[in-house]
């Protein structure tokens, strides 16, 4: 029987999952496939719920299901439990175990950003959705001492502080308002700056003024594009990297959950790069800048309903 693995996402389109992890599948002799369910949260549970069915390995869950697809699966692996959202579903027979592979990708990312020089203990972090949850709790886990959290509505930021509370007691992470000249003073403290907004996703804005960009920072944002804030960092004589090595071993750690064996690093990343060559953009955890088109007829709700 052929096996599915879903990306259950709203909207999901021309997914760069998709491309990664069937050539994987494929190169592997694996009979699966990778498919697109593009569900609205009000189809969700019934979608959670098809996964139970023998044909499944598992899935992939994506913006805006991250967080509220946590109740309706039967046990968490520890990074999801931490986190509070999850990324990936495998199962353990019929029953369904979310995970968060977001972390150990970022860890990748982090690690090759810094490469040879002495891990920073201090970090700028902007954004306080799921994306940036994994972040900090890898900057946690990573030993560093002082996190700020930027985010455009502060409240969410002090959430996200509090719900790292007791992993954070050991530390100095806090949520600060949004202000440039608060950003200014912060950046001037820290070495690593880690952009996980989805500003600069749909269009060439960036989250901060060049200006206030050193040349001694490291810069990692999370979105897989040469975006305005790398080309300003960059110029600006920083180290950078965009987001493709998360969303590479984001991508490998869930392949190895759903089928047990070590992902083909070299296939997914040459099915990444020969899928955005040919002008798909959107990453696992970014909506579609553009045009979505479905694979599966879309219920008519609105976005983000
Ligand atoms: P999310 O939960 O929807 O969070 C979006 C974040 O962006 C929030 O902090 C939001 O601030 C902020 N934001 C959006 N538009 C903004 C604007 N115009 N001005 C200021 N802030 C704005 O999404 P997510 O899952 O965390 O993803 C965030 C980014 O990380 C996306 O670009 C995604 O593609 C990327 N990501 C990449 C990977 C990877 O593997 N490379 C993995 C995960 C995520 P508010 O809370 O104030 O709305």
């Amino acid at each position: 029987m052929t096996k599915r693995v879903v990306l259950i996402g709203h909207p999901v389109a021309h997914s760069l999952s998709g491309a990664m992890q069937q050539a994987a599948f494929d190169h592997l002799g694996i009979d699966a496939t990778y498919e697109l369910w593009d569900r609205a949260p009000m189809t969700l549970a019934e979608a959670i719920a098809e996964l139970r069915g023998e044909d499944f390995l598992g899935a992939n869950v994506t913006i805006p299901h991250k967080e509220r697809v946590v109740p309706l699966v039967d046990k968490l692996a520890e990074e999801a439990h931490a986190i509070g959202a999850l990324n990936t579903i495998t199962k353990e027979g019929k029953k369904l175990v979310g995970h968060n592979t977001d972390v150990p990708g970022f860890k990748d990312a982090l690690d090759r950003l810094v490469g040879r020089q002495k891990m920073p203990r201090h970090a700028v972090v902007l954004g306080a959705g799921g994306g940036a949850r994994a972040v900090v709790h890898g900057l946690i886990r990573e030993g560093f001492q002082r996190v700020v959290v930027f985010n455009r509505h502060l409240h969410r930021g002090e959430s996200l502080v509090k719900h790292f509370s007791r992993s954070a007691a050991h530390m100095d992470l806090r949520a600060m308002p949004w202000h440039e000249s608060i950003i200014e003073s912060e950046l001037a403290k820290t070495k690593v700056l880690v952009n996980a907004t989805s500003i600069g996703l749909g269009s060439d804005e960036t989250p901060i003024p060049a200006e206030i960009l050193g040349p001694d920072l490291m810069v990692l944002d999370l979105i897989y594009a040469n975006t305005r804030l790398l080309r300003d960092a960059a110029a600006a004589g920083c180290t950078t990297a965009d987001g493709e090595m998360m969303l590479l071993h984001q991508g490998a750690a869930s392949f190895t959950l759903w089928t047990g064996q070590p992902a083909p690093m070299d296939v997914m990343h040459a099915a990444l790069t020969e899928a955005r060559a040919r002008g798909i953009t959107s990453a696992e955890g970014e909506p579609v800048p553009s045009e979505p088109v479905p694979s599966e007829p879309v219920p008519s709700e609105p976005a983000g309903a």
